[in-house]
């Protein structure tokens, strides 16, 4: 019965690529009845996840049961804490896969919970739609042995410059969660947006989270009980909200608030144009310091992350080198210059949140002038400040612009470039380069007003950036990860992520069944998140095996029923193709509905041709 259920292709396709995955023979049939054992509190946790998290998929939930299965039962999943090998670790697990049986074990909920997401990539993509596979699927035996290279594994969304709705960010968890990716560093204040709800400082969103755009007031910010729900949402799929408040620069917006807390009195408005400001905190002030405190304080309450951003980047001295108070602060500190006293600065926060059992991480300007003792280095301008801190025994988060700025264009950063980023710096020993905690692609978000165009700046390269964070240095294989990618677009677009394409998207293919001598009409959806209004799309037939080739004669888009592009001229694909590409201008709006590609086709012979439809960027087009 089963050899007609739809089989992942082999070899898997799994992203991040595990540290060890062998196939082997036969296979697992997957069912809505498929039962899942777990026999602890943490593993029935992760089973009661993945059952919800494949029940689209499998038009059910599958039955969750504590315990072990006996010989009677069917075959089953089975998620396990107890006997797995404790080197694997706090992330690290075991999966097996037998004829009647797969098996999870790990010492921890984080491995099991990995563990399951290797196996969601063992099935065909249609596991992560939201459209009933009618009978299940088949999953190849074998065994997968995994655990991450790093231990932080980041991904930067700024929130201040464009609100982002507590749905998108739940979306963008789970799609972290997907890529064994633990980290949200989650930016919360900008000088165009104060995005978190301080009871003892209501301002703070009452006038700094709204800016006047174009005459409309535009921003929104989370109240307490919103960022407490991401945070769980969060941790029960092992992601980390790690909170940033930038100071004592991008702060504009609060000084809206409160301009007492500057070092000129203001009066300040929202910032609603980008760019870095001279006016920050002043650092004279004790006020500011009790507020900075104060805020923090719920700050705290809210996130239990032991990491704690304070940013620190791009501070004017301006201000302060014109102000008696923070001119007077310098004299009575002995301080040299208006670096000293930033550092000065980040010392009073870092020595807070110190005791208050809590890490300090800030951007890696917070090097000049002196480090403060417990601080954490997030380097951004290139690598230098990581190697600085490393060697000065300081943990190390690794953002260069160079590969990990996901909001710079495909142009500037291309997916092989952020697939080529190498944290540990060569400079570093190896005792120096346990410094190196991990990685983060940062989307930064002054270009990006809609979500749309947030994931597709996002993706692919974090795509690339996942698996450099999780995989073995060593597995680092370029052609291999693009083979992994094309299936992985088809994942992606199943779970309506927009994503840009330089690869390509496999939009379906052709068999024996489909095609015949007589023309005839083909088609295959296109997922809408592929398709922008106003650009161009190219479709190719690739002949992949078969005695025959095929013929096209013509190809037609049809969005909510109606014809939006077409491009007719007859080209063929096999062994050696003729035209066998077709341009789709799209036109400046798309109607609603959804997308089909249609073509008419024939074979030129029999019918023994197989081959795939694939779509992909114009850019991309030419430049080959
Ligand atoms: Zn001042």
């Amino acid at each position: 019965i089963a050899c007609g259920l739809p089989l992942a292709t082999a070899p898997w396709n799994i992203i991040p690529k595990p540290e060890s995955a062998e196939p082997a023979e036969g296979t697992f049939e997957l069912n809505r009845q498929t039962p899942w054992f777990a026999d602890s509190r943490e593993a029935s946790g992760v089973a009661s996840l993945a059952v919800r998290m494949l029940e689209p998929a499998m038009g059910g939930r599958m039955p969750v049961r504590n315990g072990k299965p006996r010989a009677a039962d069917p075959p089953a999943v089975c998620l396990s804490t107890q006997g797995a090998d404790p080197s694997l670790g706090e992330e690290g697990y075991e999966l097996v896969v037998e004829p009647n049986r797969i098996s999870i074990r790990a010492p921890r909920r984080a491995g099991l919970f990995y563990g399951v997401q290797t196996l969601r990539q063992m099935l065909p993509p249609e596991a992560f739609g939201n459209r009933p596979v009618a009978d299940g699927f088949l999953v190849r035996c074998g065994r997968v042995v995994d655990r991450p290279r790093f231990r932080w594994r980041g991904y930067l969304l700024d929130v201040g410059r464009h609100f982002r709705t507590v749905d998108y960010l739940k979306r963008t968890i789970d799609r972290l969660a997907s890529l064994k990716m633990n980290v949200l560093h989650w930016h919360l204040t900008e000088d165009q947006g104060w995005r978190l709800q301080i009871r003892r400082y209501p301002k703070l969103t009452e006038i700094g989270a709204w800016r006047d755009q174009g005459g409309r007031r535009y921003g929104g910010y989370y109240t307490q009980r919103e960022a407490r729900e991401v945070v769980r949402y969060a941790a029960e799929r092992h992601v980390t909200v790690v909170p940033e408040i930038e100071m004592p620069g991008h702060c504009v917006a609060a000084l809206a608030a409160y301009p007492e807390l500057s070092c000129t009195g203001g009066p300040f408005r929202v910032a609603n144009r980008w760019g870095v400001f001279e006016d920050v905190y002043c650092a004279g002030k004790d006020e500011t310091l009790e507020f900075l405190k104060g805020v923090l304080d719920e700050v705290l309450e809210l996130f239990p992350s032991t990491f704690l951003h304070i940013g620190g980047d791009e501070v004017p001295k301006t201000r302060w080198r014109a102000c008696a108070k923070c001119q007077e602060r310098m004299r009575r500190e002995g301080l040299r210059d208006e670096h000293e006293l930033q550092s000065w600065f980040i010392r009073q926060i870092d020595r807070y949140l110190a005791s208050k059992g809590r890490r300090l991480v800030g951007w890696d300007e917070i090097l000049e002038g002196g480090l403060a003792e417990g601080a954490t280095v997030q380097s951004w301008r290139g690598m230098g400040g990581a190697v600085q801190a490393a060697k000065a025994g300081h943990d190390v988060i690794a953002s260069p612009t160079s590969h990990c700025y996901l909001d710079y264009p495909l142009s500037a950063i291309s997916l092989e470039k952020s697939y080529s980023f190498e944290p540990v710096p060569d400079e570093l020993t190896s005792d120096e380069a346990r410094h190196i905690l991990g990685l983060e692609g940062n989307m930064w978000g002054e270009r990006t007003p809609e979500e749309q165009d947030v994931d597709r700046q996002t993706y692919p390269r974090l795509v690339a950036l996942a698996e450099v964070a999780w995989s073995p240095r060593e597995s680092r294989d370029w052609p291999d990860f693009q083979r992994r990618l094309s299936v992985h677009q088809r994942r992606m677009a199943l779970q309506g992520i927009a994503f840009a394409l330089p690869a390509g998207v496999r939009l379906g293919d052709w068999t024996p069944q489909l095609v015949s001598e007589t023309p005839h009409d083909a088609s295959w959806p296109v997922p809408r998140t592929l398709l922008r209004s106003g650009t161009e799309v190219v479709v190719e037939f690739q002949y992949e095996s078969g005695l025959h080739g095929l013929e096209v004669r013509g190809v037609v888009l049809e969005v909510g029923g109606r014809t939006v592009a077409e491009d007719r001229h007859v080209g063929f694909a096999g062994a050696s193709n003729r035209a066998n590409r077709y341009v789709l201008r799209l036109p400046p709006e798309l109607p609603g509905g959804s997308a089909v590609l249609r073509a008419t086709v024939r074979s030129d012979g029999g019918t023994d041709s197989r081959g795939a439809v694939w779509l992909l960027p114009s850019r991309l087009t030419s430049q080959r």
